[in-house]
């Protein structure tokens, strides 16, 4: 990163896309219209100043915040949430994206770890309560001084040196979140935490804070760094500073779960490179099964429960952890036609077969769960439940079975046309 000119970041704004200008423009206009001082702020700062991609705007206000985001949202045709409490509000719009929109606030942590108290404040208060101080600096987007850089914690100069600083020897104790925070930032750009933030983490580690801290919010800490890109990494550093036991005393992430993981990496980008069409895997919830590996079937329940995952989420982790080894050696024996390979498979989820690919090298294995991905999941029968009505079979629960039977036909090459389903309906009929 070179030298910040004036500390002004104009420049480096005008890169921006497009869109993003717009919106930022927008929002020139309505602090104008309003007479407030209008900020960009955090993680959107920080990279511009690196040059990387963030598309989510998030704006202070010297001002009250909610009425700003009203202004804004009238004005870009977006739709609002507020939250009136807290003074904030987020904007949607069309093509997915997010306007984040806060009026400027103080917090004070009078109990470490739990929520922090807010009243309202300047805006150096808001950048005083953040993390580090990569992620405390503001942009204006007035007028008269647009991208003016305001750094009062000496963000530009860490960003330069790429260090991760927080901004006051409480900041750990105060909310422990910001040790994976730490964490994800640094592996995220290739940092390194600096020596007294470092010693002030390990700290508050040794004093237990993690485990104070609500299991949502860790939760969505921990999602955040598993969702990174350099996620191996990420898995390799908490690990070494502050463990798994803030998920599970037993979630030790041993040697042949790193193995796990890493298998799980080389799954994930062959099935993405393999299947660009289908629906997207939760990479996240793959890295975190890794993670429960260790545990039993009770434990992972309970530990999904504890941190509120969604039940969905929780059904596919235990879906792999419950099919597990047995389902391998199944899929291993030398005679199985497709409509049992599909039996076997239809039922997990696609995390839950990478999770099975990962743990095996069986070639048998492998070969047919590619080809569950590739042939099998996607196959479509040309009867509809239209044609039974019209052989004169009644809706109910006969119809599943005799989908079932007539794909199991289709997968293993007996029926092929849409001649061939309807014969073997009438046969099955006729059974029936
Ligand atoms: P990302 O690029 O991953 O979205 P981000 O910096 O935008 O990173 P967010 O979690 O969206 O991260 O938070 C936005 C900003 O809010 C941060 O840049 C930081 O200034 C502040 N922030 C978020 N979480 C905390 C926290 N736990 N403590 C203090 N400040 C925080």
């Amino acid at each position: 990163m070179a030298d910040l000119k004036n500390k002004n970041i104009r420049q480096r704004m005008k890169k921006l896309p497009r869109r993003t200008l717009q919106l930022i423009s927008t929002a020139q206009d309505t602090a104008a219209a309003l007479g407030a001082g209008a900020y960009l702020v955090g993680g959107f700062v920080r990279d511009v100043i690196l040059g990387v991609g963030n598309f989510d705007l998030d704006i202070v206000v010297e001002a009250d915040g909610i009425l700003f985001a009203q202004e804004f949202a009238r004005r870009t045709s977006g739709s609002i949430v507020s939250h009136t409490r807290f003074g904030t509000a987020s904007v949607a719009l069309e093509g997915g994206l997010k306007v984040d929109i806060a009026t400027a606030r103080k917090e004070t942590y009078p109990v470490p770890a739990c929520l922090p108290q807010v009243s309202r404040g300047t805006l150096r208060d808001d950048l005083a309560r953040r993390d580090f101080t990569i992620n405390a600096m503001a942009a204006s987007i007035s007028a008269g001084d647009f991208g003016l850089l305001v750094d009062f914690f000496g963000g530009a100069e860490d960003l330069r040196r790429g260090k991760i600083r927080v901004l006051h020897p409480l900041s750990f104790r105060d909310d422990p979140t910001r040790i994976l925070r730490a964490i994800r930032f640094e592996k995220r750009y290739g940092f390194t935490i600096e020596p007294l933030s470092l010693r002030l983490l390990k700290q508050a580690v040794a004093q237990g804070l993690i485990q104070r801290v609500g299991p949502h919010r860790l939760r969505d800490e921990l999602v955040l760094n598993l969702k990174e890109k350099r996620v191996l990494e990420q898995l390799k550093r908490i690990r070494e500073l502050t463990g798994f036991g803030f998920i599970h005393p037993r979630a030790a992430f041993p040697p042949a779960a790193q193995a796990l993981a890493v298998s799980c990496q080389r799954e994930l980008s062959w099935f993405k490179r393999k299947f660009p069409r289908h629906r997207g895997v939760d990479s996240w919830l793959v890295y975190l099964a890794c993670l429960l590996e260790e545990l039993n079937n009770d434990e992972v329940r309970e530990t999904c429960r504890r941190f509120a995952l969604r039940g969905g989420d929780e059904k596919r982790i235990l879906s792999y952890k419950k099919a597990g080894g047995s389902l391998i050696r199944r899929l291993a024996q030398k005679s199985l036609r497709p409509s049992e390979i599909f039996g076997c498979l239809e039922p997990l989820s696609y995390e839950a077969i990478i999770l099975l690919r990962a743990r095996t090298k069986d070639a048998r294995v492998r070969k047919r769960t590619e080809d569950f991905f590739e042939i099998y999941n996607g196959m479509k029968l040309y009867i509809s439940g239209d044609d039974l009505r019209r052989l004169g079979i009644a809706p109910g629960p006969y119809y599943r079975k005799i989908f079932s039977e007539v794909l199991a036909a289709k997968l293993n090459g007996e029926v092929r046309t849409p001649q061939e389903e309807l014969a073997l309906i009438k046969k099955i009929r006729e059974a029936l």
